[in-house]
C-alpha cells in the first residue's frame, strides 16, 4: 500500500509494463477525478456512475470496451493485478467504497460471503441500528481499545460492521456516552 494516493506502481512483468502503464495511467488520472479520499481508515466515495449493486463505475478506455467497477480499479491502481479468478471484496460493507485499505482479495466463497453481508445489510432502517448489538461496555470498550486494535478486527470481534465501528469511534453513534 502505498502513502500517496496518486502513486503508481504497476505490477507486471517487464515484457508488458509500456502498454500496461499507458493504459492504466489514463485509467488512473480518470479514477482520480471521480474519488473524494477521505481519510485512511474512513470510506472513499465514489461520485460518477454507480451499477445495480451500488459499486462504482468506470470506462476501460475506449468506448467499445465497456465499464469496469470503480473498487477493482482501484486495486490495480494500488497493488497491481487481480489474480484471475479472484474477486476484490470489502471490509467496509460499502459497495462504492474505492479506498485500498478496505479492499482485499477472495475467491468465490468469499464472494458469496461478502454479497450475502450486503443482502443482510439493504434489510429496513430500525432492525438494523447500527449500534443495536453492542451495549454501552461494549461501545466504551470499543472506544478504549480502537488505538491499539484495527477496526476491521473490532469489528470481527463484536461482531458488527466495520462502519458500526468508525460510527462508534467518530461518535456519530452513542455520541452521549461517556
Ligand atoms: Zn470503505
Amino acid at each position: 500500500m502505498h502513502a500517496h494516493p496518486r502513486t503508481y506502481s504497476p505490477d507486471s512483468s517487464p515484457a508488458d509494463i509500456s502498454l500496461a502503464a499507458i493504459e492504466t495511467a489514463t485509467l488512473a488520472e480518470r479514477f482520480w477525478t471521480k474519488v473524494i479520499v477521505h481519510g485512511d481508515d474512513e470510506c472513499w466515495e465514489w461520485t460518477a456512475c454507480q451499477n445495480r449493486g451500488g459499486y462504482g463505475r468506470i470506462g476501460r478506455g475506449y468506448t467499445d470496451e465497456g465499464t469496469e467497477q470503480a473498487h477493482r480499479v482501484s486495486w490495480l491502481i494500488h497493488n497491481g493485478r487481480i489474480p484471475d479468478g479472484m474477486h476484490v471484496l470489502h471490509t467496509c460493507d460499502n459497495a462504492e467504497c474505492t479506498n485500498p485499505r478496505h479492499l482485499y482479495l477472495g475467491g468465490n466463497i468469499e464472494n458469496g460471503r461478502d454479497r450475502a453481508d450486503r443482502g443482510r445489510a439493504v434489510v429496513p432502517l430500525g432492525s438494523r441500528h447500527p449500534s443495536s448489538k453492542l451495549s454501552a461496555d461494549d461501545v466504551r470498550e470499543i472506544r478504549r481499545l480502537h488505538g491499539s486494535v484495527s477496526h476491521k478486527e473490532l469489528a470481527r470481534r463484536y461482531g458488527v460492521r466495520y462502519q458500526s465501528i468508525q460510527a462508534i469511534i467518530k461518535r456519530k453513534n452513542w455520541a452521549w456516552l461517556t
